[in-house]
């Protein structure tokens, strides 16, 4: 978490017409919604956040204050920036919480399911003119706004992990949102110190189009016995430098998220290329999901990382 991150002295994004986002609203308090929280309360917005548990909400509070002050120990924000930003974010127990929202962000599991019966259950309460933005990795945005009352404010928001680091954030329209809301969502984006790259709604998008099929076939290198995990992460950051190895990286996202956006590959694309490895499946029937549950293809249970194969 070293990267600069901008502070609340930014202005605060404004549509068009002049409508101002001053809350947010983030569902799900996981690895990103910890992260895309960090990063709006400190340029400065009201968050509400809600989870299917408070603990989880309580548990991302307690991540951001620890990376906020690993950011304040390097110089990058300052205890004044600090300060204000934690105390500017809340807990929502439900959604009627988040009716005075000017923007929600839903950043629950990748599971179209899930996200189908959030904005089912979300929309009625709302206010009016609300944007609503996915995090999704992969899912069709617009196959999501067809679920909700107001699929021209409805928009695909990408951050990326860990979110207070990358500079990227990719949006993707549906083929029903309004130029406004892309206006807005942009200027938004751009409040927050990050870059924009548009993608068109294809499945994955742009970034895990490619990455996560990179990261499908080091699973397969490692499924065939062309190497070990340590051969294949050693690799590809001393042979192509990358600055962590796939399957270091595919601990980091999650395996269930890889999983999730590979069968969307699949399923969407109906090529054969995109089949998920039967390995990755194993691991997240398992249980083994990388980092967050502490054993993928390393275990974290001990001091250093040991490859599980
Ligand atoms: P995660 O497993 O760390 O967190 C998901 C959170 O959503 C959990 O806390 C869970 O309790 C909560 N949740 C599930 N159902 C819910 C519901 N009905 N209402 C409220 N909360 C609910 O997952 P994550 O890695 O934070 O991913 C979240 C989203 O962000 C996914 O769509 C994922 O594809 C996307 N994303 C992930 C990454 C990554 O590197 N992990 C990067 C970019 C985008």
């Amino acid at each position: 978490m070293d990267a600069p991150v901008k502070t609340a002295k930014k202005p605060k994004a404004e549509a068009p017409s002049g409508v101002k986002i001053k809350k947010v609203g983030i569902i799900g308090a996981g690895q990103m919604g910890n992260g895309i929280a960090h990063v709006i309360a400190l340029a400065g917005y009201d968050v509400a956040m809600n989870d299917l548990k408070k603990e989880n909400v309580e548990k991302a509070i307690q991540i951001i204050d620890k990376n906020m002050t690993r950011q304040v120990s390097k110089g990058i924000i300052t205890q004044a920036d600090k300060d204000p930003a934690l105390s500017r974010i809340t807990y929502a127990a439900n959604f009627e919480a988040l009716g005075d929202c000017d923007m929600v962000i839903e950043a629950a599991t990748e599971d179209e399911a899930v996200k189908r019966r959030i904005f089912i259950d979300l929309c009625p309460k709302l206010k009016k003119g609300a944007i609503l933005a996915s995090n999704t990795s992969s899912i069709s945005i617009t196959r999501l706004a067809s679920t909700t009352d107001r699929a021209e404010d409805f928009i695909g928001m990408h951050f990326m992990n860990p979110v207070p680091v990358m500079e990227l954030v990719e949006l993707i329209r549906g083929i029903a949102t309004e130029d406004e809301t892309f206006a807005t969502a942009r200027a938004f984006v751009d409040s927050l110190g990050k870059k924009t790259a548009v993608s068109e709604d294809f499945p994955a998008f742009i970034v895990n189009r490619i990455l996560l099929p990179m990261i499908n076939e080091a699973v397969y290198t490692l499924y065939e016995g062309v190497g070990t995990v340590e051969a294949i992460d050693k690799a590809m950051k001393l042979g192509a430098h990358h600055p962590m190895g796939p399957l270091e990286l595919a601990d980091f996202i999650g395996l269930d998220t890889c999983l999730s956006v590979m069968q969307v590959l699949y399923e969407g694309l109906s090529d054969s290329k995109y089949r998920p490895c039967p390995l990755l499946v194993k691991y997240v029937e398992a249980g083994w999901l990388g980092r967050k549950t502490q054993r993928g293809f390393y275990d974290y249970r001990g001091e250093k990382p040991v490859p599980t194969r």
